[in-house]
């Protein structure tokens, strides 16, 4: 079977943690930036999870790396250019890409000029590579960073819908829960910026329905909700769809085997299930590789076109440019 036709559009990718060794070779050289090695095979090594990783705080520090040549507008914009490239190769139409314009700061750069960049980035992947794609700007879970994460909400306001079309809060789930953040999501919500949340991934499925009462749009990944039937309640009831991602759902150790990947349930039930990469270099994945894992647990081709479908339903686009997206799958 080729999943490629329903490995059309990715709504939870992470800019960090999908950059090719090439890249960040390229773009290192170009700036003197120091990496552990200058061989793209060699770096991929220090870029993908180990396979005894122990958690998602583990993960985590894989983007240590990539994040180094992610600090001027020559780094930001090629490696965006160059993910929507590669997107676009591999038959994507569709690319909602996530990244904390905060992270990005470290040599000058404000984070509008961030965002601005990888604004001229997606413009210029449309024209040359026919992919588009949308920035969701991620608010961190971090110690005393209150302030730039206004700065985030500030940045999404002034693009939003023209370029940006969403806020995320991403980062050590376990450590820094969704409440430390309430008084931002409620700006947020005041300002009509649509938000995701990662949760129930390293926390419990009390954290998504903390996500669903601050009033997330969408989950990202959600996997505990299965613990808890009211909160599977409340995600039919307010039809909010999970960001499924289930490698790194494997890597980060949120699931043990894909087996118990709880998608199957979720359905059942009536919840919106979408898949997605997260981060396809730290998880040496692509979205194609997503739908072939589901195969190969027994998923039938029709759960995967439901999967295909709710992923384009999901985004954050027009109706128009839905349908446009769904005429591919038909
Ligand atoms: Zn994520």
């Amino acid at each position: 079977m080729d999943y490629k036709k329903y490995a059309l559009v990715d709504l939870h990718l992470h800019l960090d943690g999908s950059l090719s060794p090439e890249i960040i070779i390229e773009v290192a050289k170009e700036e003197g930036i120091n990496l552990p090695t200058y061989d793209a095979k060699e770096l991929r090594k220090y870029l993908e999870v180990p396979e005894d990783c122990k958690s998602l705080n583990e993960y985590l520090e894989r983007f240590d790396i990539p994040n180094r040549v992610l600090q001027s507008k020559n780094g930001l914009y090629k490696c965006m250019l160059n993910l929507l490239k590669r997107e676009a190769d591999a038959g994507l139409k569709y690319v909602e890409v996530r990244m904390a314009p905060q992270l990005s700061t470290q040599k000058g750069l404000k984070q509008n000029e961030v965002v601005e960049i990888l604004l001229q980035a997606s413009k210029d992947a449309f024209d040359k590579y026919k992919i588009k794609s949308n920035l969701i700007l991620c608010l961190m879970r971090m110690q005393n960073n209150m302030m730039v994460n206004l700065k985030t909400i500030e940045v999404a306001a002034k693009y939003l819908n023209k370029g940006v079309v969403a806020l995320d809060l991403a980062g050590a789930e376990a450590l820094f829960p969704n409440e430390n953040f309430e008084a931002l999501f409620e700006l947020a919500r005041n300002m009509r910026i649509p938000f995701t949340i990662h949760a129930g991934e390293a926390s419990g499925a009390e954290s998504v329905r903390s996500a669903i009462n601050m009033g997330a749009s969408r989950i990202g990944h959600g996997i505990h909700s299965i613990d808890d039937e009211s909160v599977m309640k409340s995600l039919v009831e307010k039809k909010i769809p999970l960001e499924i991602c289930p490698k790194s759902n494997l890597d980060t150790k949120t699931i043990k085997s894909f087996e118990e990947l709880p998608i199957r349930e979720f359905l059942k039930r009536g919840i919106i299930v979408t898949l997605n990469t997260d981060d396809m270099t730290v998880s040496s994945t692509n979205l194609v590789n997503e739908y072939n894992i589901l195969s190969s647990i027994g998923y039938s081709d029709e759960e995967l076109k439901t999967l295909s479908e709710n992923t384009i339903k999901s985004a954050f686009i027009s109706d128009k440019e839905k349908e446009e997206l769904l005429s591919y799958l038909n």
